[in-house]
């Protein structure tokens, strides 16, 4: 984990958050090759979900709702962390994580191993933030940061289902932040206070919830593969009885073997009608399907739910390789080609020459239309690959001295090393059929 938190740093993925104050524990701030491989991650996400089917539609709903919303949905209660203090080292901890916590004092030991820790009863913690709408400060002003982006979704059910003339089976997705007031965040991306998910709630009937339920959990499963993850670091694990949240019936969570080994990348839940439900008895309004034969029934819910920063964070563990190529030592990312922050460099092998400037910057202007490219003239060309290489750029145009004979420029690979010679006016075709070849990882 350190060596992509490094790397990570160091390209300028992402760095510490308020650093120049001291920085604020576990919150992060995503640098340009960051965005543009989470974009990259959300996207690949909604084509799956919305452009590459019939039966899902997208939605964006406020961050803040109004706080009955979490009241219906149990989260007022029950959205809640065991926590323990230690009255000694005047750390705090999950309750039911104490085993995968260190003491305060003695990090070898776990907290309550040694006689000096002296723990307190747990209590529930509500991990929800608490804020307040519009100048006055009471009760009635109270509000919340949402805590998941699913109940942004059942609420707006009627609105989809009459204006977008939907019947079930048929689901609704939805990017964007929420909030936990996280006991023990860390292990960088992996858990933050402030993060994104990428939620879909697929509305069902009844009697079709398990074959749903199984099929979504292939579904999502593919997706991680068809984006690179090993397939030997990926597992699905069922929940026991009583792991289950308060609202699901069934639940397996996609778990990817992190550095800090197997853990959840994404959650596919049977949450049965209990969201509809609770929302119907609470607004007073139906949330139901009603068919023309005037059948009616409150469908089910099953929802895959997962987030772009643990999958940015798989991405990057996954691709990050060490070698020896050539007596020097390369880092690369192998990422896929759809993921990878930017999709070719375009390098002019002798910076001062003009002539190959003014091609190389052609061929930048042509492909920058189309393509997330960088232009790079600052240095050696191998330091200028091994830079390429480590931001995970799947391709380098070099502009040589035969580019200025026969208008020809050398393809890199950032994979095999390989390289090829190509017509300069025929690089963007090329580019645009090399995206688009099916892609595996290379590593084992
Ligand atoms: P965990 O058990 O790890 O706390 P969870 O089961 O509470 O996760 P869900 O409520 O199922 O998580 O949220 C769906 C997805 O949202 C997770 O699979 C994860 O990708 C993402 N996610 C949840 N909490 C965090 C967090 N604190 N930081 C980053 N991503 C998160």
């Amino acid at each position: 984990m350190d060596k992509i938190v490094s790397l990570c740093r160091r390209r300028g993925f992402v760095f510490p958050s308020s650093e120049i104050y001291g920085g604020l524990g576990s919150a992060y701030d995503y640098g340009h090759y960051g965005v543009l491989t989470k974009n990259n991650i959300k996207a690949r996400w909604l084509e799956a979900m919305v452009q590459e089917r019939e039966d899902i539609v997208a939605i964006d709903s406020a961050i803040i709702l109004n706080p009955r919303v979490w009241e219906a949905s149990g989260h007022v209660t029950g959205f809640t962390d065991p926590l323990v203090d230690c009255r000694t080292c005047k750390l705090r901890f999950r309750a039911d994580q104490l085993a995968q916590s260190s003491c305060g004092r003695k990090p070898s030991k776990h907290p309550g191993e040694t006689p000096d820790c002296d723990l307190t009863e747990a209590r529930q913690f509500n991990l929800m933030f608490k804020t307040q709408v519009g100048a006055l400060e009471d009760a009635s002003s109270v509000a919340y940061l949402r805590p998941e982006t699913a109940q942004g979704i059942f609420i707006n059910f009627k609105n989809v289902l009459q204006l977008a003339r939907r019947k079930p089976p048929f689901g609704i997705a939805q990017i964007g932040k929420s909030f936990r007031n996280e006991i023990t965040p860390g292990n960088f991306l992996f858990r933050t206070r402030e993060f994104e998910q990428m939620e879909m709630e697929f509305f069902v009937p009844p009697q079709e919830a398990d074959e749903w339920f199984t099929y979504w959990i292939e579904q999502r499963r593919a997706w991680y593969v068809r984006y690179g993850l090993r397939e030997s670091h990926l597992r699905v694990r069922p929940h026991e009885a009583d792991e289950l949240a308060h609202y699901a019936r069934a639940a397996s969570d996609i778990e990817y073997l992190y550095p800090i080994g197997w853990s959840e990348l994404e959650g596919i839940a049977n949450r049965g009608d209990f969201d509809l439900t609770q929302h119907t008895e609470s607004s007073g309004t139906k949330l139901e399907y009603v068919g023309e034969g005037g059948e009616r029934y409150t469908p089910n819910v099953i929802e895959p739910a997962g987030g772009p920063d643990r999958t940015f964070l798989a991405l990057l563990v996954d691709a990050y390789d060490e070698e020896v190529v050539a007596d020097r030592d390369r880092t690369v990312l192998r990422l896929h080609p759809a993921i990878a922050p930017i999709k070719a460099a375009i390098l002019p092998l002798i910076p001062r020459n003009g002539d190959m400037v003014g091609k190389a910057r052609g061929l930048l202007d042509d492909l920058r239309r189309r393509f997330m490219v960088e232009y790079d003239d600052n240095g050696q060309i191998g330091r200028r690959y091994r830079r390429q290489d480590e931001i995970g750029t799947p391709f380098a145009f070099t502009i040589d001295d035969q580019t200025l004979e026969d208008d020809t420029v050398t393809v890199r690979d950032r994979d095999s090393l390989a390289q090829e010679r190509l017509p300069l006016a025929g690089v963007r075709a090329w580019l645009e059929e090399a995206l688009d070849r099916p892609w595996r990882t290379p590593k084992e």
